[in-house]
């Protein structure tokens, strides 16, 4: 017998659970299907994001970042500390706490919502049909109004350095090793590559970043790549630009990797090695070829700003399609599916989806960078404010980084806003506020901010940008 839905979201990652909660909120018949298996060899909810992804790497970065400055700066603020020292293996356990307290939330959510909760294999096939194929080997037919795919990403993996357990792996091995390894190797000094640096370098390995690109960090403002770096390089973080990872193998227990940088052949040895090169969109086995769904070239599902895929009454979400591979932008995109497929008319704006690195200090930003503008050759002026000069980050013994807003010459409105300082992640909702309701810069200068704290360098930074900064001198207007 074939079960009939108004929806059916494939994939209960963050874009596939919003969706599915918001549709059975707004009184649709909903289910969603997701074929996640854990470490403990049990479905769970929450896809890469909350299993392998946002989740357990901040709680790896907290608690490493607790350990280093218990290690390194207690002792500046007058705390000390004998005989410090790291369970590996509760650190580990702890986070798979936090995991399973989270992955069984969301079953929890999806339940008191209504929605059908249905763990296993889905294939999409012509008319909105869909196999699914249940995890205990029970095959159905179910058919929906709409369907919405939300199937995520993988890891991508390269020819050089195929993972081997325990010695090459890739994020989600990174999060679960059982002791600090000596010497680490990282292919990749993107975003999740600086993240799992950061982790393992605070709780003590000496860690080398293989990143095959001239430039670090490129899509981040260059003032704060550039603080980025120098950050990173006085942690002991050795990242090595320019440098692509050729081949690899296993020899006596560590994994030798030969590179080669400026025409030169380099190796280097490891005791573990993290590939960390990003992420593809993921459909392998989702689409029988009647399903009228289609890929771009570079194999994300096809979809418009409203995340139609074409074929009629179905959508697709999150990293499965164009966009960043970020679980806020998935979330926002499953809201405007659901709703909209209730008749309301929202949209996701994406120029304002904020970027976030969990390094120390945090790297946060929305809009446009400063070398984007000058390439599109856009008249502005930009603000900047170095958290040296904030009391509150003086207090906290976190004076490193800054914030720079950038504003349109003639009308002032905020464009972009870049920061590397303590809590970049939290700040950043500021200004993605303000961009989102078309602020200026005069407007953030105008708005009073509690003092002491971080978010006053926000707003002296907007205030510099018409030169009127209080605390640090203003950078000179800038056509
Ligand atoms: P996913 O979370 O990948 O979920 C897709 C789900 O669909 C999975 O459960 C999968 O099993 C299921 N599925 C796939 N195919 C089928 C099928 N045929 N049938 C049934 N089910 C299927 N993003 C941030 O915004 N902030 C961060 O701090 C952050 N940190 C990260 C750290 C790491 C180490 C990693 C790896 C990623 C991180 N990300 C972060 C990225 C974030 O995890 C993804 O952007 C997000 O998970 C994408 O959500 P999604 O719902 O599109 O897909
Ligand atoms: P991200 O896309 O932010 O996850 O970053 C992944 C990084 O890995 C990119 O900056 C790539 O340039 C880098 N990368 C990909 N392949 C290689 C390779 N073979 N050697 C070194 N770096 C690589």
């Amino acid at each position: 017998m074939t079960t009939k839905y108004d929806v059916i979201v494939i994939g209960g990652g963050p874009a596939g659970y919003h969706a599915a909660i918001r549709s059975a909120q707004l009184g649709l018949r909903t289910g969603c299907i997701d074929k996640w298996i854990n470490a403990s060899g049990q479905p769970a909810f929450g896809g890469t994001c909350l299993n392998v992804g946002c989740i357990p790497s901040k709680a790896l970065l907290s608690a490493s970042q607790k350990f280093f400055e218990a290690k390194k700066h207690f002792a500046e603020i007058g705390i000390k500390v004998a005989d410090l020292s790291i369970d590996v293996p509760a650190m580990i356990k702890r986070k798979e706490k936090v995991v399973d307290n989270l992955t069984e939330g969301v079953a929890s959510l999806l339940k008191a919502n209504g929605v059908a909760i249905l763990q296993g294999k889905a294939v999409l096939h012509a008319g909105r049909s869909v196999e699914f194929s249940s995890h205990d080997g029970e095959v159905s037919i179910l058919e929906a109004d709409h369907i919405i795919i939300a199937t995520g990403s993988v890891p991508v993996n390269i020819p050089p350095c195929p993972l081997v357990d325990n010695m090459i792996v890739d994020s989600a091995g990174a999060l679960d090793l059982r002791e600090v390894p000596n010497r680490l190797g990282i292919i990749g000094a993107g975003i999740i590559g600086l993240e799992l640096g950061s982790v393992w370098s605070r709780l003590g390995s000496e860690v080398i970043l293989l990143e095959a690109l001239e430039e670090f960090l490129p899509t981040a403002d260059t003032n704060i790549s550039r603080e980025a770096a120098r950050q990173f390089k006085k942690q002991g973080m050795d990242v090595r630009l320019g440098s692509l990872v050729t081949a690899s193998s296993i020899k006596e227990g560590k994994v030798e990797v030969e590179y080669s940088c400026a025409e030169r052949k380099e190796k280097e040895s490891f005791d573990k090695l993290i590939v960390a090169v990003g992420r593809r969109p993921y459909t392998e086995e989702l689409l029988a070829a009647d399903s009228g769904v289609n890929l771009d070239e570079r194999g994300f599902v096809y979809v418009d700003d409203y995340c139609n895929t074409g074929a009629p009454g179905i959508y697709a979400i999150g990293d499965v399609v164009r966009g960043p591979m970020l679980a806020h932008k998935g979330m926002e995109e499953g809201l405007m599916v659901a709703e909209r497929i209730a008749g309301e008319k929202p949209q996701v704006n994406y120029e304002t989806v904020p970027s976030v690195i969990y390094t120390h200090p945090e790297i946060a930003w929305v809009g446009k960078t400063e070398q984007e503008l000058k390439a599109s050759g856009e008249d502005y002026r930009v603000g900047s404010f170095p958290m040296a000069a904030s009391g509150r980050a003086m207090a906290n013994n976190e004076t490193n980084g800054l914030i720079k807003v950038i504003a349109d010459d003639s009308t002032d409105r905020v464009l972009g806003v870049h920061m590397i300082c303590d809590h970049a992640s939290e700040l950043i909702a500021e200004a993605v506020i303000g961009m989102e309701f078309e602020t200026s810069a005069e407007d953030l200068g105008l708005t009073m901010f509690a003092h002491p704290t971080i978010s006053e360098g926000l707003h002296e930074a907007a205030l510099a940008v018409s030169g009127r900064a209080i605390h640090v001198a203003n950078r000179k207007r800038k056509k």
